[in-house]
């Protein structure tokens, strides 16, 4: 089961890989885990990786890849993996695709948790944190008992810059503009399998198991 988990800031992609490696137990490789690995095991490639980081510069494609390779080589990936957060590119993709031909571990399904951008804007500008002791509601999800009021200790719930609805936009933009090239490069390729991902979340993960059920 060798899968790419995609989706929007806020359509819920981290809930489903959960429910998705608690089912199926094959690993959830998130790039970030992959390079914290990659330097704390010291390797090579995580060495290189760690020098463009420290110099807060992108680390290269090669490394990048070599750095997935390694990963995918290890045993646990060996009934299937979840890639989330990788590739980004274009450019990854492809050459992700040689790699998975190499390794003789072709994909399965490229998986689009696919949520309206509106909602998602309802859903990233929902939040409210209370300034006194942290707490976080969510207007829609997590109300307070009362509006506005944090439960614990009656403090005036505040919306975090990074809430606003400009700010999430504009994100939201950022991000569509750099996954769209891929949705479609996938779909050409027949690996795009979309979910609605704008219903309950476990409804969403009926769905998805439904596809990946066609695989086992
Ligand atoms: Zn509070």
């Amino acid at each position: 089961m060798n899968l790419i988990l995609m989706g929007l800031p806020g359509a819920g992609k981290g809930t489903q890989a959960e429910k998705i490696v608690d089912k199926y137990q094959i690993p959830h490789i998130s790039t970030g885990d992959m390079f914290r690995s990659a330097i704390k095991e010291g390797t090579d490639l995580g060495k290189k990786a760690k020098s463009f980081m420290d110099k807060g510069e992108l680390v290269p494609d090669e490394v990048t890849i070599g750095i997935v390779k390694e990963r995918l080589e290890k045993p646990d990936c060996e009934k299937g993996y979840l890639l989330d957060g990788f590739p980004r590119t274009i450019a990854q993709a492809e050459a992700l695709e040689t790699l998975l031909k190499d390794l003789n571990s072709p994909l399965d399904f490229v998986l689009h948790v696919d949520v309206p951008q509106e909602k998602l804007v309802d859903r990233l500008t929902g939040r409210r944190v209370c300034p006194e002791c942290g707490a976080t509601y969510h207007v829609l999800y997590n109300p307070p008992k009362v509006e506005g009021k944090c439960d614990h200790d009656g403090a005036d719930l505040i919306q975090r810059e990074d809430d606003r609805p400009e700010t999430v936009s504009k994100r939201l933009e950022v991000n569509i503009a750099q996954q769209q090239p891929l949705l479609d490069f996938y779909e050409d390729k027949n690996y795009l399998m979309n979910i609605n991902g704008d219903q309950d979340i476990n409804v969403v993960f009926e769905d998805l198991d439904k596809k990946l059920q066609t695989l086992a």
